[in-house]
């Protein structure tokens, strides 16, 4: 069996193309622009990358950014201060402050201090809050997560009612992904490195989340056949091949996986483009919230 390949690329540029049409409506309207705020702590050049990719992504969807770096020795009440500044200007509709932070910073605390109709990556501790209750809504859910729910919903993949295992606990990733399919009604394990027998487990799945950072490590024999797959994860492996030396996999080992699986995300071009868009499509929504 050869799976359905589930194309984020082209998913998440069908997303943005319909935040694009509805940011020309508001301006045509004479409405306020979304505007993201993005603060970025420190030179990681990986977090520069994203939070330049960011800023792109708003310029070509029509959308404002704002771009805020303080020094990697900034300290706790500067950048307290600064978010504090960007919950007070009502220009801004969403604020994301790149993480991981420097090692003086309380990450949590920051987060924290973010206003929720602005919390656009949607990890202030209200929104996770009240992801994880039932019956509560959050007002933004956390971008890759719900790009993950996004694409299962775009590829007719049945979610109420399924065996659905997450690998991977993170605050970022694993674990809303896991609250939003409860939210969605499917039963859900989560796995982490402390899970016994991960390939027994990963067999009971109808619906596969893998995002472990372990470069192709769910096999194809630990897949349940016809079962939905969306793998998160994003490893450098060499190849002298490529002109850059290395190429991007997945947790999942892709040519085995597809052999069994009913539908499957690629990487790159599945979860990766969706992140984004999601952020793009909850700026606007931060907007509508705000100004109506
Ligand atoms: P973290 O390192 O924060 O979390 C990894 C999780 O995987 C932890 O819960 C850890 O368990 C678990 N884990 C690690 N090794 C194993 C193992 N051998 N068996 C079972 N569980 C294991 O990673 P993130 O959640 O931030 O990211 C996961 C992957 O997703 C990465 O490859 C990252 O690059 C990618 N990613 C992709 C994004 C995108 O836009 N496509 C966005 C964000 C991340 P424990 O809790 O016990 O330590």
């Amino acid at each position: 069996m050869t799976a359905q390949l589930i194309d984020g690329k082209a998913i998440a540029q069908k997303v943005r193309e319909e935040v694009a049409a509805k940011v020309a409506q508001r301006t045509a309207a004479g409405k306020p622009q979304p505007v993201l705020a993005t603060v970025l702590v420190g030179d990681r050049p990986d977090s520069a990358a994203y939070v330049a990719s960011k800023g792109k992504a708003c310029q070509e969807l029509g959308m404002g950014s704002v771009s805020e770096h303080l020094p990697a020795d900034a300290t706790q009440g500067q950048v307290e201060e600064l978010v504090k500044r960007l919950n007070a200007d009502a220009r801004i509709s969403g604020i994301l402050v790149q993480l991981p932070m420097p090692k003086q910073i309380d990450e949590e605390r920051v987060l924290s201090l973010i206003n929720i109709e602005k919390d656009v990556d949607g990890f202030s501790p209200i929104n996770i809050g009240r992801l994880a209750q039932k019956g509560r809504d959050p007002l933004f859910v956390p971008c890759t997560p719900y790009g993950c729910i996004y694409l299962l919903e775009q590829a007719g993949v049945q979610i109420e009612g399924a065996n659905a295992v997450v690998l991977g606990r993170s605050n970022i990733v694993g674990m809303p992904a896991a609250l939003l399919l409860i939210s969605r009604n499917a039963t859900v394990t989560v796995c982490h490195s402390r899970t016994r027998d991960l390939p027994a487990v990963v067999r009971q799945a109808d619906i596969l989340i893998a995002a472990i950072g372990r470069t192709e490590m769910v096999r194809g024999d630990w897949i349940k056949p016809g079962a939905a797959v969306i793998d998160v994860g994003i490893n450098s492996v060499p190849d002298a091949t490529k002109k850059s030396g290395h190429r991007l996999v997945g947790d999942v080992n892709f040519n085995e996986a597809k052999e069994v699986a009913g539908c499957i995300t690629p990487v790159p071009g599945g979860v990766g483009p969706m992140t984004i868009a999601m952020l793009m499509k909850n700026t606007l929504r931060a907007v509508e919230i705000q100004h109506g």
